[in-house]
C-alpha cells in the first residue's frame, strides 16, 4: 500500500483491499512467521471514545507482531481533561510511538490530527464519519464466506450515523456487488455518500422494508442505532427498535446468507440467531486481529 495514513476507506483502491486480505490470511495461515517482526516497535492508542473490539484488537494486533502498544487510556484521566488539543496530544504520542489508531467523537478529526504527525494513523472511528480498519475486517470476513464479487449485500440499520457503513458501502465499490441500503427514512444514507456511490458505479437501491429484498441477499450487514450521535433523544426513542432480525424473519432468506454486524449489538440481531449458520458477526470480530496485523505490517 502506498499510504502514509488510513482515513477513509475512499482511499483503498480494489488493489489496496486485495493486499491486505491476502496479506492477512497469510498471517492467519502461519502466525509464527511474523511474531518477532515488530519487536522494539510501538503502536499508540488514542482513544477519546468507547471501544472493545477495535481497541483491543488493534492492541493484541501489535503484540502478535512483536511489537508493544501505548494506551492514552480514558480521556477523563488523560490530559484531554486539561484542555489539551487534539492536534497537540498526537504530537506528543508521536514521539513515542511508530504509528497511531485514533477513535475520536468528531467526523473529520482523524484527517486533521493526520495533518499533524508524520507516523502513520490510523482513523478507528471519527464520528460519524468513516472506520476503514473496521471496513477492511468486514471485506476480509466477506470474502471467507463466499466471496467478494457477483454478490448482493443489504446494509441495514442506521445508514446516517453508522460510520462502519459509510466506510463498507464505499469500499464495496470497489467490487461487483450489487448494494441494498434498509433504514427507516429518517436513517437514511447521507447524501454525500450517495453521491460518492453514485460516481463510482455503483448500483445502489434504498429500502425501508427488509422483506423487499431479503430472498435475494448474499449478505445482510445488520447495524446498531448509534443513540449518541442523535441531537435529541426523543429522534432516537422513534426509531429504536424498529428493525429485528430473529429466526422468523430470517425463514425467507437464502440458507447461504451471511449475517454480520460490527457490534455491539442492542436488539438488532435476537440471540436465537447466533446458534444458526448463517450468524458470521464473532467470526468477524476475531478477524480484526489478523486484518489488523496485516494493515500494521503494510503501514510500518
Ligand atoms: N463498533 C462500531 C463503531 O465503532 C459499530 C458501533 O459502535 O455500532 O463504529
Amino acid at each position: 500500500m502506498r499510504h502514509e495514513h488510513l482515513l477513509s476507506a475512499s482511499q483503498l483502491s480494489r488493489e489496496d483491499i486485495e493486499t491486505v486480505l491476502d496479506r492477512a490470511a497469510e498471517i492467519e495461515e502461519n502466525p509464527a512467521a511474523v511474531q518477532e517482526q515488530y519487536a522494539g516497535r510501538v503502536l499508540g492508542l488514542c482513544f477519546y471514545e468507547p471501544s472493545t473490539r477495535t481497541k483491543m484488537s488493534f492492541d493484541t494486533a501489535m503484540k502478535r507482531l512483536g511489537g508493544q502498544t501505548i494506551d492514552m487510556g480514558p480521556v477523563e484521566s488523560s490530559s484531554v481533561k486539561k484542555g489539551e488539543t487534539l492536534a497537540d496530544t498526537v504530537r506528543v504520542v508521536e514521539g513515542y510511538a511508530d504509528a497511531l489508531v485514533l477513535r475520536h467523537p468528531k467526523e473529520g478529526s482523524a484527517k486533521m490530527a493526520s495533518e499533524f504527525v508524520d507516523v502513520p494513523l490510523i482513523n478507528a472511528g471519527d464520528g460519524a464519519g468513516q472506520h476503514p480498519s473496521q471496513t477492511l475486517l468486514d471485506l476480509y470476513t466477506i470474502r471467507e464466506n463466499g466471496g467478494l464479487d457477483d454478490i448482493t449485500v443489504g446494509i441495514m440499520g442506521d445508514l446516517k450515523y453508522g460510520r462502519t457503513v459509510h466506510s463498507l458501502a464505499e469500499a464495496l465499490t470497489n467490487f461487483d456487488v450489487s448494494q441494498h441500503f434498509i433504514s427507516p427514512e429518517s436513517l437514511r444514507l447521507p447524501r454525500n455518500i450517495r453521491y460518492d456511490l453514485h460516481d463510482a458505479g455503483a448500483q445502489v437501491r434504498e429500502h425501508t422494508d427488509l422483506d423487499d429484498i431479503l430472498p435475494e441477499l448474499d449478505v445482510l450487514y445488520v447495524t446498531r442505532i448509534q443513540r449518541e450521535r442523535f441531537p435529541d433523544e426523543n429522534e432516537y426513542r422513534q426509531v429504536a427498535g424498529e428493525y429485528q432480525i430473529d429466526d422468523d424473519v430470517l425463514a425467507d432468506a437464502k440458507d447461504s446468507l451471511t449475517v454480520m454486524h460490527p457490534l455491539p449489538r442492542v436488539d438488532e440481531i435476537a440471540p436465537e440467531v447466533d446458534e444458526t449458520a448463517v450468524a458470521t458477526y464473532f467470526e468477524q470480530a476475531h478477524n480484526g486481529v489478523p486484518v489488523r496485523m496485516a494493515l500494521l505490517d503494510l503501514l510500518l
